[in-house]
């Protein structure tokens, strides 16, 4: 018999208490990485990874600051079945001449940092050392948001989505795929085509919809943004039902639809969540706070219910499916405000506070409890520098700025970068009271901060130093945060 035949919860406490196996042999912690598209999932790992490798300065990190962390290395992964996290290509791209970025997360993946340490406690008195696994485990925050589908049944779903579309402000961006609904004959036996064509409408409105206003509420299912293996399968030929058509309907159509959402939560929702999700020892959730801040107050408000979808997933309640099946307990959750290098130094508590506040929102009413969270501003690799620039006004006091290189193509005002010219930019300033963005909106910074993308920044390899460390802001905390009590 394989194990593959068994039914799915023997399987699963087989595999689990493999894990545990070779987690006694040697310790390891699994870090799940996640946040929504652009978040800088990618960055952060390939970041964390090669300065960790290269003995990067991480004063931060205990281990390093006592002289206890000795050296880390990648190892094969213990999963043959996950796709490994491509970080040979992602350094390739940030140490090319020029640099750029790397392609961004579409599917989970893994990685395995082994780290070799002194312990803190045998420290200066015996010279043996330890090993810890890190598996790192990167995958699309859009996947989180589907546990909500599991609680749904097809009509639920039907009905909550065509109430979003239909909202002011969506309702255009939905249009074509409200008028293919309106022209669609729910007694057709044609059911496959029309499931074919609604889908990829249907998936064409939530992509506009992330594009335009970051908005991400409603926006299910997660596959359909981010499809990782699935793109063109048949288990995303699905669209919501007008509750006319949807309800009590027994036609084709309507019956192909709900089977092929009921599938959806068992193929692909529940084996996410069991076989990657479950594992999970700690957690960091990367946040393009910034961004949701600059493109106005639906953002902002719509990112704070994001992360109640998320705290959600991590602290489910009792009986419930995700309860079942979780085999550990995350006990660290970080959340990073990423691309903190697109601000000066001296607004980077701000923004760590406004992050801080949609936390403590979301906390509270997931009623969440038991684990350590932890908000931290950060950039897995910082593309600038800082500089003030002088006022012409009499007394007036310097303005704190940020130089570095946009991408060519960037626009600022009416000029366009040509990726080579390095620029001066006053990003705005975020209010020293997080409410004043996170209230009703009076205070909305909509169109006022100025965040160019900017190239990565040169690392230039040396005879003395033939991979030189990314600069990073506060990468040292994160990582000190995450796993620093595993390699005291
Ligand atoms: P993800 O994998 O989809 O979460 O996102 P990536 O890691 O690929 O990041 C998306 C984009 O955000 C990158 O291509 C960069 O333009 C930008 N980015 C990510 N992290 C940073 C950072 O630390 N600093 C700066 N300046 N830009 C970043």
């Amino acid at each position: 018999m394989r194990l593959t035949d068994l039914p799915t919860d023997a399987t699963e406490a087989f595999r689990h208490a493999g894990a545990y196996a070779s987690d006694l042999v040697r310790p390891a912690v699994r870090l799940g990485v996640t946040g929504l598209a652009r978040a800088g999932k990618t960055v952060f790992i390939t970041a964390l990874v090669h300065n960790l490798i290269a003995g990067a300065r991480l004063p931060f990190l205990r281990a390093q600051a006592d002289g206890r962390l000795k050296r880390a290395w990648l190892e094969p992964q213990p999963d043959d079945d996950v796709p490994r996290f491509q970080i040979e290509d992602h350094l390739g791209a940030l140490t090319a001449d020029p640099p750029h970025w790397p392609n961004s997360t579409r599917r989970v993946s893994q990685l395995r940092l082994t780290l070799e340490y002194a312990p803190a406690s045998l420290w200066r008195h015996v010279t043996g050392s330890r090993r810890l696994a890190v598996d790192i485990v990167d995958y699309p925050g859009e996947w989180l948001l589907d546990l909500s589908l599991l609680g749904q049944s097809f009509d639920d779903w039907s009905r909550a989505s065509m109430s979003a579309c239909q909202r002011p402000g969506r309702n255009t961006i939905a249009n074509p795929f409200l008028q293919f609904l309106a022209s669609v004959d729910a007694g057709t036996t044609a059911a496959e085509p029309v499931a074919i064509l609604g889908a990829a409408l249907y998936r064409d409105y939530l992509s506009a919809c992330r594009k335009q206003d970051h908005v991400y509420t409603g926006l299910t299912p997660g596959r359909f943004l981010m499809p990782g293996e699935l793109e063109g399968s048949p288990a995303l030929t699905f669209f919501p039902l007008p509750p006319e058509m949807a309800a009590k309907d027994k036609s084709p159509l309507r019956t192909l639809l709900a089977r092929r959402f009921e599938a959806y939560k068992s193929h692909v929702v529940k084996p996410f969540f069991r076989d990657h999700f479950s594992r999970l020892d700690r957690q960091i959730v990367l946040v393009d706070a910034l961004g949701a801040l600059d493109a106005g107050p639906a953002a902002v408000a719509d990112l704070s219910s994001s992360l109640e979808s998320v705290l959600a997933s991590f602290r489910p309640g009792a009986n419930t499916w995700l309860s079942s099946v979780l085999s550990r307990r995350i006990d660290r959750i970080l959340f990073a405000a990423t691309k903190a290098d697109h601000l000066h130094h001296s607004m980077h508590d701000r923004l760590e506070a406004i992050l801080g506040r949609m936390v403590g929102k979301a906390v509270t009413k997931a009623q969440f409890a038991g684990a350590n969270v932890r908000v931290l501003a950060m950039a897995g690799i910082r593309a600038t520098h800082e500089a003030e620039m002088a006022v012409a006004t009499a007394g007036a006091a310097a303005l704190p700025c940020i130089v570095g290189t946009p991408l060519a193509g960037e626009t600022f005002g009416t000029q366009i970068f040509d990726g080579r010219r390095e620029v001066v930019i006053f990003p705005g300033d975020l209010p020293l009271n997080p409410d004043e963005v996170l209230g009703s909106g009076n205070g909305s910074l909509e169109g006022t901060l100025r965040f160019p993308r900017f190239r990565p920044p040169l690392v230039v390899p040396r005879a003395m130093d033939p991979s030189p460390p990314f600069p990073s802001i506060r990468l040292d905390r994160a990582i000190e945060f995450l796993i620093g009590d595993r390699i005291r």
